[in-house]
């Protein structure tokens, strides 16, 4: 629950007004720390308690934590809302794919190559996977940790290590502790063996317990160790225990604001369910419902992509619709008589338009106007696409420097912006209606470059 400026400011110094935090008063600083919009220690004067005491209030409900390292650093949890409507999710759940010690080389080395393979471009976003969760059932101490030394060496991505016992697990974690792997699970029987050892190379924690209820005890001793980036399992071994599960965590977290629960969980659709099409639909599930670390015992190409996508579209803001750049793009090799197309820069009217110049094989400039990330349509009809506007972003846009010609195809669906924008650019444009949707781009770009070159 979000703590309120007037609360934070009981707690400041009050000396009338230093400003030494950049702020004309204690309250202004105190409604800025409200809303995340500074620093606890900009203040000079807090004492060490109250800063603590302010930075415990001022967390986020449900607690920062990161799996692997640098680039394919997976961030989860610091989640605000319930419901992705409220406002938005923001860290959206790393995927990881299960390879047991007990695979033999070939099927390790194939699921290696496999996430490294697996990448999908999605409207101008990449689509993978994210970690891989090395767990060990052979019973051979020596083949588990050969196992993550060969993942170690041989990919960047982050980890996640299963192993019951003790011994194994950390010496897996020391192989790999810069590259911050989860190790689970750590459980009631085991926390007092453990604690020691998480302390000596401190990387994020997987708590296993048999219900929410033993969650809580395990979170509060971890955080009493100083424990804190914990990732929870409430051992749910069935789909509907686990929505169960993970629906009182969340809500005990961000509605009671109760901080023992306030740590994202992990889903194992690889236990929960029996067969491959089953475990898709349960690890879907868990993208609706807030896991964030989903582990899958396989996919492939076909079963990972829906997930992937749900996945974007699950944790894209919804009060913002996906927007690419506003600048003229190349597709292909355009020279000086290449074709010169204007779009709005709704991420997908863009994708779909440069896709359709890109299959005629014909080098053009696609230039995208900034129409607060609307289709073209819609937003000549908020008066984001008038033949104004865009006759000012191609004046300033640096089109008119990279081509010989001055002919601009303009999107059929807005053919009445013509004498608008030909106005605009001073005549000195030709302007040429093109298709109405972009499957018409195919069948009337090559006939239009013609005439450029001709
Ligand atoms: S620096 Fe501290 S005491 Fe001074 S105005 Fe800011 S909050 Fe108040």
């Amino acid at each position: 629950m979000p703590v309120a400026g007037s609360e934070i400011v009981k707690m400041l110094p009050g000396r009338k007004p230093c400003r030494d935090c950049g702020f004309p008063t204690c309250f202004a600083f105190a409604m800025k720390l409200a809303s995340a919009g500074t620093t606890v220690d900009k203040c000079p004067y807090l004492s060490d308690e109250t800063k603590e005491k302010l930075l415990d209030l001022l967390a986020p409900p449900i607690k920062l934590v990161t799996i692997g390292a640098g680039d394919n650093a997976v961030q989860i949890g610091n989640e605000e809302v319930i419901y992705r409507h409220e406002k938005t999710f923001v860290h959206s759940p790393g995927i990881a794919l299960l390879i047991s010690d007990k695979d033999d080389d070939a099927k390790i080395e194939e699921k290696i190559k496999k996430i490294k393979d697996l990448q999908f471009p999605w409207v101008g976003v990449g689509l993978e996977a994210d970690l891989l969760a090395l767990r060990f059932e052979s019973g051979s101490k020596d083949k588990f940790l050969a196992l993550v030394k060969k993942v170690y060496d041989s990919t960047d991505l982050g980890m996640i290590l299963i192993s019951e016992d003790m011994d194994a697990l950390f010496a897996a974690r020391d192989i790999c502790a810069d590259r911050h792997p989860l190790v689970y699970p750590i459980t009631k029987e085991n926390i007092d063996e453990a604690i020691p050892k998480i302390k000596e190379n401190l990387t994020p924690v997987g708590l296993h317990g048999h219900s929410v209820e033993e969650l809580v005890s395990l979170t509060t001793k971890m955080k009493d160790a100083g424990i804190e980036e914990l990732v929870l399992d409430p051992g749910s071994d069935n789909l509907l225990d686990a929505m169960r599960d993970q629906t009182f965590i969340r809500k005990a977290a961000l509605k009671q604001g109760f901080k023992p629960l306030g740590y994202p969980t992990i889903g194992f659709p690889c236990f929960i369910a029996g067969d491959g099409l089953k475990e898709m639909l349960v690890g879907s599930a868990f993208i609706n419902k807030w896991a964030s670390v989903i582990v899958f015992s396989d996919f492939d190409r076909h079963s990972l992509l829906p997930i992937l996508v749900q996945r974007l579209n699950i944790y894209t803001d919804p009060r913002f619709p996906m927007a690419v750049e506003e600048k003229y793009y190349e597709v292909g090799e355009p020279d000086e008589y290449s074709p010169v197309l204007i779009t709005s820069n709704w991420a997908l009217t863009y994708f779909l338009v440069s896709s359709a110049v890109e299959a005629t094989k014909i080098p053009a400039y696609v230039c995208v106007k900034d129409a607060e990330g609307l289709g073209v349509l819609t937003a000549w009809a908020a008066g984001k696409f008038s033949g104004d506007s865009v006759g000012t972003f191609i004046k300033k846009s640096g089109i008119g420097d990279r081509v010989k010609h001055r002919k601009l195809v303009i999107p059929g669906k807005v053919a009445r912006i013509k004498g608008e924008l030909e106005d605009a650019l001073n005549l000195e444009w030709e302007i040429t209606i093109g298709p109405r949707e972009t499957t018409g781009i195919g069948a009337f770009l090559p006939g239009f470059a013609k005439q450029l070159k001709g």
